[in-house]
């Protein structure tokens, strides 16, 4: 972007709770299902129904807002909101604007090592509206009322961002967050964490904020960031060329990497917004505050301190292990199997994700046993197994999960390093004969050549022998000829 000029950034953050059931009505949540088999007259607004809240929701809702640093409000409520849209069967969609359940927090996000703090302005719960179906053949549209009713948080930041890339961080910070609560999975592919993206410029110096549009629902981080980018570009042109940017929602389409315009974007007027009359206020009591205080997990960052002081962790390896829990919850199973604490992390670090990365795995891909694995770990390190073996034996227990037990697989591929110096010495005799020409060289003087015939015996000894004892042996027998 122009060096002349800042972006000014506010995200409104959709997360969807993985609760059992919606959030008024007893329907279940899972994603996909054949349409409209997921719902019922409540979630379908059928004339006559009531809602009743599900009080898992507002659970989530406490430890959300509490691990994004917010005031939780004491007596919050629900309002509607009312549009008219074909995925909508109410015509109105239940909401929080008056009384969120919290405001003014704070998230603390890191960007090249610089530490900023983003606003959050507010979170509120509400629920999620249907999908539609647009046929690519004929010219119709079919409505799935599946998603109708599942429960949403929506955060609000205050407008804090001046970059793509403090965006990208604070969206994967949300997503460690509440995938450390275990509120939700947080897919954006699944749509069950959407960003919509508000964006103005302005001259660096200038105080008064530009006009603003909106980018609604774009699917993955990058995606976002492109987007981000493009836009703020484009309203300088805009700005340039001497028109005024105009006040609207715009749609992005990642493959031809351009937006266009949707339709002018609306106001809090424009809903109309109402206390919600079949819902009565909710009342919070401090105890129940505490309370959740007190269950909430031990999150990355006290996690990241934790391994450090108890498993003598390097700062930078400990931050790496934090980011996924679940990796982070494997690496301590893996080191109470007993598996030395530094080795294990070096393997979950080192060949563990280049592995991964390889064969584009994800960690929550992989299925293995901590047992087996501290077990292979061990092994190597100890000298028991040559470490090029265990890497190989590790890549095809990540790839194909079908070693049951590492100790008796070692042993019938004979993988084991042999203590048999006897049978290491015929194989020395063996590759001196048959490599005479290396031979002369290295009694020649050209010393390297050694590892030549180590690489022999190596390959020879099927990776069974030490490579330190096989140099060892190597250099007495070429020493007698
Ligand atoms: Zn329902």
């Amino acid at each position: 972007m122009n060096r002349e000029w800042e972006m000014i950034i506010g995200l409104e953050v959709h997360v969807e709770l993985s609760t059992k059931s919606k959030i008024f009505c007893s329907c279940t949540t899972e994603f996909g299902g054949a349409p409209n088999t997921h719902c019922c007259p409540v979630c379908m607004g059928m004339p006559g129904t009531l809602p009743v809240l599900n009080k898992e929701v507002l659970n989530s809702a406490i430890k959300a807002g509490l691990a994004l640093n917010c005031v939780i409000e004491k007596e919050t409520r629900f309002d509607r909101k009312n549009y008219f849209y074909p995925d909508l069967p109410k015509a109105y969609q239940i909401s929080q604007l008056y009384r969120p359940i919290a405001h003014d927090g704070y998230v603390e996000i890191n960007v090249d090592g610089q530490v900023k703090k983003i606003r959050i302005h507010e979170m509120h719960m509400e629920e999620d509206a249907g999908k539609l179906i647009h046929s690519e053949f004929e010219n119709e549209t079919y409505p799935d009322y599946n998603r109708c009713g599942v429960p949403l948080l929506e955060i609000v930041s205050e407008p804090d961002f001046r970059s793509a890339a403090e965006v990208a961080a604070y969206l994967d910070k949300i997503r460690a967050l509440f995938t450390y609560l275990e509120i939700s999975d947080c897919k954006m592919q699944e749509g069950s964490m959407r960003a919509d993206v508000n964006l103005s410029v302005r001259r660096i110096g200038e105080e008064k904020l530009g006009t603003r549009t909106e980018m609604k629902n774009i699917n993955s981080i990058k995606a976002i960031e492109r987007a981000i980018e493009s836009e703020a570009d484009r309203q300088v042109a805009v700005i340039l060329g001497g028109d005024r940017v105009r006040q609207e929602t715009r749609h992005w389409n990642d493959d031809k990497r351009s937006s266009y315009a949707m339709r002018s974007k609306e106001n809090a007027q424009d809903y109309r917004y109402f206390p919600e009359p079949d819902i009565p206020p909710m009342l919070i009591s401090d105890e129940e505050i505490e309370a959740v205080k007190k269950s909430l997990p031990e999150f990355m960052g006290e996690k990241k301190e934790r391994f450090v002081s108890q498993y003598g962790l390097s700062d930078y390896d400990a931050g790496l292990l934090v980011q996924n829990k679940k990796e982070a919850d494997f690496y301590e199973e893996t080191v109470s199997k007993g598996a030395d604490s530094k080795a294990v992390a070096n393997w979950l670090i080192g060949y563990f994700s280049r592995i991964m990365k390889d064969n584009i795995l994800e960690f929550e891909d992989i299925v293995m046993s901590s047992d087996e694995l501290a077990k292979l770990i061990g092994f190597v390190e100890s000298g028991k197994v040559n470490r090029k073996e265990g890497i190989d034996v590790l890549e095809m227990m990540i790839k194909e999960n079908n070693i049951e037990d590492v100790e008796k697989y070692l042993d019938e591929k004979g993988l084991f390093v042999s203590n048999d110096n006897g049978e290491l010495l015929k194989v020395i005799t063996e590759v001196i004969k048959e490599n005479t020409k290396a031979v002369e060289e290295y009694l020649g003087g050209k010393e390297k050549t050694i590892g030549f015939l180590v690489g022999q015996v190596m390959r020879n000894g099927k990776g069974k022998f030490s490579p330190a004892l096989v140099k060892d042996m190597m250099e007495q027998e070429l020493k007698k000829l």
